[in-house]
């Protein structure tokens, strides 16, 4: 819940005092899964996780796993949710190479899409030829400046 709570301290002045975690949560997709009020292909389900089927999957078995709790970015999520989703994504990483005969699975957390975290679990083929994120190269010292502002924020 308080993964939105920043959002309402910055734009116009008509929005700072607006509840957006409020607004988000009310109509979070992932929330109204939880709540059986949308229904999903349920792979797993625990007291503070659930893990099903992604309805635009990028391969059969793309998985996603939600804690039950709503929290939008991943960095606003309790210590223990963190440890607790990675350590079930081991497992049922393990249960998809098993059960679907892919060669890897990739993890990936983004956020953006649904504004309440959540884990992909993709499967993928050694040659299923998927193109990779954009790439640059860094010029100069760019990528030092870039270390230092990163490490300076830790
Ligand atoms: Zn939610």
């Amino acid at each position: 819940m308080n993964g939105l709570a920043g959002i309402g301290t910055r734009g116009t002045e008509d929005t700072k005092n607006f509840d957006f975690a409020k607004l988000y949560m009310e109509n979070c997709i992932f929330c109204k899964i939880v709540k059986k009020e949308i229904p999903c292909v349920k792979v797993y389900e625990d007291e503070n996780f659930l893990a099903f089927l992604d309805i635009e999957p990028v391969m059969d078995g793309h998985l996603l796993i939600i804690p039950k709790e709503h929290v939008v970015w991943m960095q606003d999520a309790e210590d223990e949710t963190i440890s607790e989703i990675f350590k079930l994504s081991k497992k049922l990483m393990h249960a998809q190479k098993i059960s679907l005969g892919c060669d890897y699975v990739v993890i990936s957390v983004v956020g953006k899409d649904v504004p309440h975290f959540h884990v992909h679990l993709i499967p993928r083929l050694l040659n299923d030829k998927f193109s990779n994120w954009p790439t640059k190269k860094y010029q100069g010292e760019e990528a030092n400046k870039i270390a230092e502002k990163i490490s300076s924020a830790l």
